[in-house]
């Protein structure tokens, strides 16, 4: 038996570590256990192939970061003082269509726009539209995004002036309301369809839409349409030195404020005490003891049904033990990754090349029809190996301190969609 912390965090991935920094602020004595050798889960960079590529470190997951500036998390916690330093991308995204015209999308809406106007004037005024009604969609929804998800009070507390503008110019009269619900109800295929002519747009968007983790076709994801107007603004960036640069940092905060992280500890079961998790056990047979309570930085299913007796959930709530085991996970999505050290950068040997074109993501994505098949072929047993989309970054050109001198990486990202059965194989 161990000593005894307030609560223990099972995992310790980028966001159970920025759950142990703000419960350690508020004076939470806190235990982080981690299976791996190392913290970080999915957004760890690692020099994978020491062998064979001494010096070349790679973004195992996580490459791009959008999301985490839409909260306060970076800034709150105050990051930099722990190293973290974000490298904004001033182009974004890359697209070269076999027609010979491309999709190069820029931080600034005004490059971008001046790019689609030389292939197509009407989608480039058309593009303004569509960038500037998703950003105001996403002003009016980040309030929900940070706030704890039972509490409408916090949610509403969250809208400040420009928020309250933005959700009223996006459901501020019937019409608009409506148009709001629509778009959330309809797919990203249908949303393109309906703003733009133009292949080597909507396609780059549409691969943009599926990276929620679904074909362009599938309805109700039409919310994907925020994924191109995030890369404008907040904008997207790259920490310095790999996306483990993140963690680094975190894990300096959580040290720093006296959070314990142990790694190579990997949880086998939550110990359950008159209804309440009072500590973990972990392989090997070690207990870890916590008086307030234990956090999962791991999936509900493997948390309920793994790592608790049926009996103990039940206890608790007698329908939480069924309705997971049923839950549909059926588009889950799977990635296939590869990742290669080279040493040159990339050429686009068919277009006019710029390295310049390789600091963003360059997306593979003739049309739409080949998006769709590269999420939607494996639902039906199928590989999309036949000219597939894909998303490849070269985080080297815009951070060379992630390889040897004058080479390179390649992070390449394939999709494929994993059935239920797959999923508990791969389990
Ligand atoms: C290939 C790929 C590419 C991606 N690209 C991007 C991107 O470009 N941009 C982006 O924003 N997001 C991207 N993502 C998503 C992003 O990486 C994840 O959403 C994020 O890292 C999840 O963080 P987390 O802390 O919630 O979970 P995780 O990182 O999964 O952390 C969970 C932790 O729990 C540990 N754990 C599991 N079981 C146990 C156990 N029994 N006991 C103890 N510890 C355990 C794991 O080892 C892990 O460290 C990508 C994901 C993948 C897979």
């Amino acid at each position: 038996m161990s000593e005894a912390y307030d609560v223990v965090i099972i995992g310790a991935g980028h966001n159970g570590l920025v759950c142990a920094a703000y419960l350690l602020k508020a004076g939470y004595r806190v235990l982080l256990l981690e299976k791996r050798e190392i913290p970080g889960g999915a957004a760890t960079t690692e020099e994978t192939l020491p062998e064979t590529a001494p010096g070349f470190k790679f973004n195992r997951c996580a490459i791009d970061h959008e999301f985490i500036h839409l909260g306060p998390v970076v800034q709150e916690l105050e990051l930099e003082k722990f190293g973290l330093e974000y490298l904004f991308c001033e182009q974004v995204v890359f697209c070269p269509h076999p027609d010979g015209k491309y999709f190069y999308g820029h931080r600034s809406l005004d490059k971008t726009v001046a790019e689609i106007e030389r292939f197509s004037p009407r989608d480039a005024k058309k593009y303004r539209e569509f960038t500037e009604y998703w950003q105001k969609a996403i002003g009016a929804m980040i309030p929900m995004f940070n706030a704890p998800p039972k509490s409408i009070i916090d949610i509403a507390g969250n809208y400040d002036i420009a928020k309250i503008k933005d959700l009223f110019s996006v459901i501020g009269s019937p019409s608009k309301t409506l148009d709001f619900v629509r778009n959330m109800l309809t797919s990203a295929e249908d949303i393109m369809n309906e703003w733009f002519d133009e292949e080597f747009l909507k396609a780059p968007l549409a691969r943009l839409a599926s990276e929620l983790g679904a074909p362009p076709s599938q309805k109700q994801l039409g919310i994907g349409a925020i994924m191109m107007a995030m890369r404008h603004d907040p904008g997207m960036a790259r920490p310095k030195g790999g996306t483990g640069a993140l963690v680094d940092a975190l894990v300096k905060l959580v040290r720093s404020l006296g959070g314990v992280i142990l790694t190579d500890q990997s949880v086998e079961k939550v110990l359950i005490d008159d209804g309440k998790a009072v500590g973990v056990r972990v392989r090997g047979g070690t207990e870890y003891r916590a008086t307030e309570g234990v956090i999962s930085n791991i999936d509900a299913r493997r948390l309920f049904l793994q790592m608790l007796d049926a009996g103990e959930i039940a206890a608790v709530d007698s329908d939480l033990r069924e309705r997971l085991d049923r839950r549909i996970v059926n588009n889950n999505e799977t990635i296939l990754k590869i990742d290669l050290a080279l040493s040159e950068p990339l050429k686009f040997v068919n277009h006019e090349h710029r390295d310049e074109y390789l600091i963003g993501s360059v997306l593979i994505a003739d049309s739409v029809h080949q998006v769709e098949q590269a999420h939607h072929k494996p639902a039906i047993g199928e590989i999309p190996d036949d000219d597939p989309s894909m998303y490849l970054v070269v985080p080297t050109m815009r951070d060379p301190s992630m390889a040897p001198e004058g080479c390179h990486t390649a992070w390449i990202e394939f999709s494929r969609l994993t059935r239920f059965a797959d999923w508990k194989a791969l389990d």
